[in-house]
């Protein structure tokens, strides 16, 4: 039997945004590996083991996934959104330019998800219709010098921007500092979407204007929008549409 690793994004929550391509890896597959709360969005079923593991490991995780299809077996490691995107696909390479020359050779995909701006933007309208960047908010992996100083170029290049992994109980002041920087360099009105738990039975969206944003409005379930100051928010049916007019 030879094995294969394929890196999986199970998508921002509901199952028919899961691609066809990730649901037949994921029959295909012996082991799943990955974050507790995306191992436990798969369905259990006979000669299928789970490698649910805690958030902080994940070169540890990598290196059980690699291991094991160099031994042969059909391994699938899952992030939620797209597995590219702040997750799991490039812990997986770093461990492979770190490991045993083997591992070269392994059948490595990824296989890509709709990550959570991408759903929480087309849930609002189009608020990335025009240039926009991400930024992920945690300074787990990078000094918070850093971040300010993406946030201050993003402002003055005027991007939309979209913020992932905002504020968490173990970094409770680092949104808010964000939030002060973005109001000052800003200075205007422009909508800021807080799209909490986006495609589950949880999911919330609020928009408000930037002075009036909280920190307390996001948590870890939130993607955070920020438009650009061409962003505009009209009335619709039912609900607002947020969006980014295509022209500079
Ligand atoms: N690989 C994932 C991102 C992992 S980082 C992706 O592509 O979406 C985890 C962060 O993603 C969370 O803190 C939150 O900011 C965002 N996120 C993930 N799923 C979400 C959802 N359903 N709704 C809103 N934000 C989500």
């Amino acid at each position: 039997m030879s094995g294969w690793l394929a890196i999986a994004g199970l998508g921002p929550g509901r199952t028919d945004l899961v691609t066809p391509e990730v649901t037949h890896a994921l029959e295909q597959a012996t082991d799943i590996v990955g974050y507790i709360p995306y191992v436990a969005r798969i369905a259990p079923r006979d000669g299928l083991r789970l490698h649910p593991s805690d958030n902080r490991v994940e070169l540890d995780r990598a290196r059980h996934a690699l291991g094991m299809a160099a031994e042969g077996r059909r391994v699938v490691v899952v992030s939620s959104g797209d597995p590219g995107v702040f997750a799991m696909a490039s812990a997986v390479f770093e461990a492979v330019e770190a490991g045993p020359a083997d591992w070269r050779g392994l059948d490595i995909r990824i296989l890509p998800g709709i990550t959570a701006m991408l759903a929480a933007a087309a849930r609002a309208g189009a608020p990335l219709g025009h240039d926009f960047c991400a930024i992920n908010l945690s300074d787990n992996l990078k000094p918070w010098a850093l971040i300010e100083k993406r946030l201050r170029l993003a402002a003055e290049a005027d991007f939309a921007m979209a913020f992932y992994n905002p504020r968490s109980a173990s970094r409770p002041e680092g949104f808010a500092r964000a939030l002060t920087l973005l109001q000052e360099i800003c200075a205007d009105a422009r909508p800021m979407l807080f799209a909490r738990a986006v495609s589950t039975p949880e999911e919330s969206l609020r928009i408000v204007p930037l002075p009036e944003a909280r920190a307390e409005m996001a948590d870890m379930r939130t993607v955070v929008i920020l438009g650009s100051s061409r962003t505009r928010v009209i009335e619709g049916a039912g609900q607002p549409w947020l969006y980014t007019p295509r022209s500079a």
